[in-house]
């Protein structure tokens, strides 16, 4: 493992390529988009192409933070394509996704943080395919809620934002962006727009404990989150900046922290080893909807 450190059994994955996957790895080629399924090399690509399910990161491969789980490059972004939405609209067409989600590095050189390249990918790809569901995974945009605003009037079927990490570790290993801001991001999609579900999601093995997960739970429960997502972290690279993988978790504990968040009333909760923000989220989407 390129952490130097041997990854449990449960970690590894089958490499099954199946006819969909094929056909999505062949489209993408040469379209000029950035997934994050193939450039974070996400474990899950085999499964969720399998299941028209993918992750594009818009607004540039360039991110101006620089968080300490994240393999993205940090620097000055230059990238602002006016014509980017409708070629990811284009791609999820052709590509026939069932479920796409939109995300982004974080772009604090622009004012409104790329809100509304945004939400003209969501209605491009609303136009074209009205019957795929659209999750957005936003970037906190420093707390201007005018912003969220501009997202949340795109109607995406999903509004998603991560803690990432429970509140003692949030300053080590988030870069800029706080706690309590992404708790009050999450509240005031739900207070502005009640109808779009919200969903946040945090990784396990950066040295919380499992009183401070809980407690995670229960901040995002009583900020109104509906769908919940927790995942192994895992050190992208040996980099200094990558922290080391301080636990890794068992399944069963990942099972554990699905039945308390259930109890808690998540409508979804997505728990265990190799789950990542956009893992299963057709299913989260079909699960929050059917409630
Ligand atoms: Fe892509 Fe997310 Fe699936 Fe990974 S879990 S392959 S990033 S959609
Ligand atoms: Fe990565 Fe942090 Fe930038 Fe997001 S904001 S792309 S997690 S460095």
């Amino acid at each position: 493992a390129p952490t130097g450190r041997r990854h449990p059994d449960w970690l590894k994955v089958r490499l099954a390529q199946g006819p969909n996957y094929n056909r999505l790895k062949r489209l993408l080629r040469g379209m000029s988009l950035h997934t994050v399924c193939e450039e974070a090399r996400c474990p899950n690509i085999y499964e969720c192409f399998e299941n028209l399910t993918a992750t594009f990161m818009i607004l540039g491969n360039i991110c101006t933070r620089a968080c300490r789980f994240c393999a993205v490059t940090t620097g000055r972004p230059t990238e602002l394509d006016w014509a980017e939405p409708e070629r990811v609209a284009d791609a999820v067409e052709r590509l026939g996704l069932q479920h796409v989600v939109v995300t982004s590095v974080a772009r604090d050189d622009l004012r409104d943080g790329g809100a509304i390249i945004f939400a003209e990918t969501v209605r491009a790809i609303r136009r074209r395919c009205p019957d795929t569901a659209v999750e957005v995974l936003i970037p906190d945009f420093n707390g201007d809620w005018d912003a969220l605003q501009v997202v949340l009037d795109a109607e995406p079927d999903i509004l998603n934002h991560n803690v990432e990490t429970v509140r003692r570790l949030s300053d080590k290993v988030r870069s800029r962006a706080t706690y309590d801001r992404s708790l009050a991001l999450l509240a005031e999609s739900k207070r502005r727009a009640p109808h779009i579900k919200t969903k946040s999601g945090l990784m396990l093995g950066l040295g919380e404990t499992w009183d401070e997960i809980l407690e995670t739970l229960r901040d995002l429960r009583a900020h109104q989150v509906d769908i919940v997502t927790i995942g192994q972290y895992l050190r992208p690279t040996r980099d200094p900046i990558h922290l080391p993988v301080e636990k890794y978790y068992h399944p069963d504990e990942f099972a554990e922290l699905k039945r308390i968040g259930l109890a808690l009333g998540f409508a979804h909760v997505e728990s265990g080893p190799l789950v990542r923000s956009s893992y299963h989220a057709h299913e989260q989407a079909d699960r929050a909807r059917a409630r």
